[in-house]
């Protein structure tokens, strides 16, 4: 057989070769040992938490060594893309502050020197690599309708065959002669390119997976599909390609792919191509209380799947980062003990430390560690955040929170930047509740007492405090004058007192502030009171005590 004269045949309007886009794509200039990784998503749904998982794998493996991230849009299954699903890739890793060096940066925008980075438009290499395969005879036409195809599943079933597929005695089209393949082609018939392996049977492979140590599996002996018969290739073969013209030296992605290695060695190889590393990422788990075992994070079942939830939810890119990073890696704990305050994103992290198996997804968990990293910012952090969660979320409340920014950061500053701060806040979403007494907006007064408080007494306290507060006072003489409404209502200053002699008072200096807290806040537990207060001012102050008298007598 003429592989040349079948080469140009097949593809008559390709006239650039391999060479040409060696030339185009050279070998990146990076040190030694850096690392150019990839996060290469199919725009065929949402941004999965488990794709911004491994994203964020790829950024700090590239990150740590010196070495480049990209993101590489793999939109060959047009039957299976949505229409903006890459808006909602690069908005989701956006809203989580996943960066990457090159590579796809929103609908129709992309930078870097290794694109396009959206593979329907590098159709053209991906041909110039398979008519060169074709000339080495490393790949063939394939004439076999579906119902052909079918007819060969059906006899390997029935003979039950170990490997079923396009292979050896199975794959009709393989030994094809010129004459054959010319006519089937004059007739108009449709055929797709298959990769002639080279594998064999008996022959297993092996290869080192930097999670999971060495893997060996059977070699591949597969005629896979190159180019499908509108001459868009497959995932297989367009990744093959991509990963070697773009530099890319480890390639990370879900362990749903470890099946696929063989045959992705077989092609990288057959190309002439270095084969990358591998790092196969454990998948992201949920804890089904319904049958009370791990599963799989389900799209249909659970909303916290979606990326897009969190934003929503309004928990700040910071949680979500920090709580992955501790799924991601056991020492990551450790290490910001030793490191507070430093960006997440610093941390050292190490593809080898990365458990193989499932990691758990609570959302219980995430709550706990996004209040501790709120507590952490200051309160300008955290008014931008909500600012810019409740514009988009809640315009009614961004309204009212945004009409005075000094007195809205003025409210989320008390107790703030305190080497206890409070964890009251896990997600923006929480914070109209949490401020709803600041503003009469949305302010609507509970007055309900706890069982040990009188309404009696609690309608004692506030009308004597009505007359007593002022907002000049610093915080022990505030104090103090609370302290002082306690002997003459009954009740005594000295906590101490009252636990030693319950019988002999009404109750504590602190009964006596939860009144009060109660008809200033409708709360229980708020923090810091004279804070309130002072942010309240006083004729609203007024008006609450009042009303609070009102609802007790
Ligand atoms: N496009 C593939 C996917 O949707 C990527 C697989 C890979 O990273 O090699 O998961």
């Amino acid at each position: 057989m003429d592989n040349i004269k079948l080469a140009q045949l097949l593809f008559p309007d390709i006239d650039k070769t391999p060479g040409y886009f060696e030339e185009l794509y050279p070998p990146r200039d990076l040190p030694e040992g850096a690392r150019v990784t990839r996060f290469a998503p199919s725009p065929t749904g949402y941004l999965h938490i488990g794709g911004l998982f491994g994203a964020l794998v790829d950024v700090l493996t590239a990150k740590v060594s010196g070495g480049l991230s990209y993101l590489r849009i793999e939109d060959t299954d047009k039957k299976r893309e949505i229409d903006d699903g890459v808006s909602g890739i690069t908005d989701g890793l956006k809203a989580f502050g996943v960066e990457f060096d090159e590579g796809v940066t929103g609908f129709g925008a992309e930078k870097g020197a290794y694109g396009p980075y959206t593979q329907s438009q590098r159709v053209e290499i991906y041909q110039t690599v398979a008519k060169s395969l074709v000339e080495q005879g490393l790949a063939y036409p394939c004439f076999c309708s579906a119902a052909e195809l079918d007819a060969i599943r059906e006899e390997q079933e029935a003979a039950g065959a170990d490997i079923r597929g396009y292979f050896g005695k199975w794959a009709k089209c393989r030994d094809l002669t010129f004459e054959e393949i010319e006519k089937n082609i004059n007739e108009g018939k449709s055929w797709v390119l298959r990769f002639r392996s080279q594998g064999s049977e008996d022959r297993r492979i092996a290869f080192d997976d930097m999670i999971r140590g060495k893997i060996e599996m059977p070699e591949n002996i597969i005629d896979e599909v190159l180019l499908k018969s509108d001459g868009i290739p497959t995932y297989h073969f367009a990744h093959c390609c991509d990963d070697h013209f773009m530099g890319t030296t480890h390639v990370i992605r879900g362990e749903e792919w470890i099946s696929s290695v063989p045959k992705h060695i077989a092609l990288f190889k057959a190309c002439g191509y270095k084969v990358p590393k591998y790092a196969h990422t454990p998948q992201v788990m949920k804890f089904d209380e319904e049958t009370g075992d791990k599963r799989k994070l389900s799209k249909r079942k659970d909303p916290e799947a979606a990326v897009g939830y969190f934003v929503v939810e309004g928990f700040p890119k910071e949680s979500l980062t920090e709580y992955l990073l501790t799924l991601l890696s056991s020492g990551f704990e450790d290490w910001r003990r030793a490191n507070p305050g430093v960006p997440a994103m610093d941390y050292p992290f190490n593809l080898k430390k990365m458990s193989p198996s499932g990691c758990l997804f609570d959302l219980v968990k995430l709550t706990d560690v996004s209040k501790n990293v709120i507590s952490h910012m200051n309160a300008d952090t955290v008014y931008e955040g909500v600012a810019a969660w409740a514009k988009e979320y809640d315009p009614g409340f961004y309204g009212v929170f945004t009409a005075s920014p000094e007195r809205s950061r003025a409210i989320l500053n008390i107790d703030r930047e305190s080497p206890k701060p409070r964890k009251d806040i896990a997600k923006w979403n929480e914070v109209k509740d949490y401020v709803s007494y600041f503003f009469n907006e949305f302010y609507t007064p509970d007055y309900t007492l706890p069982d040990n408080i009188s309404k009696q007494d609690a309608l004692a306290v506030v009308s004597a405090y009505a007359g007593e507060f002022s907002l000049d006072d610093d915080k022990d003489t505030w104090f103090g004058r609370i302290k002082d409404l306690c002997a003459p209502l009954g009740f005594t200053p000295n906590v101490k007192e009252f636990k030693q002699n319950p019988g002999a008072f009404k109750g504590h200096v602190g009964d006596v502030s939860t009144v009060i807290r109660i008809a200033l806040t409708s709360r229980r537990n708020t923090p810091d009171l004279y804070c309130i207060m002072q942010l309240l001012g006083a004729d609203e102050i007024k008006a609450r005590l009042e009303s609070a008298a009102e609802s007790w007598k």
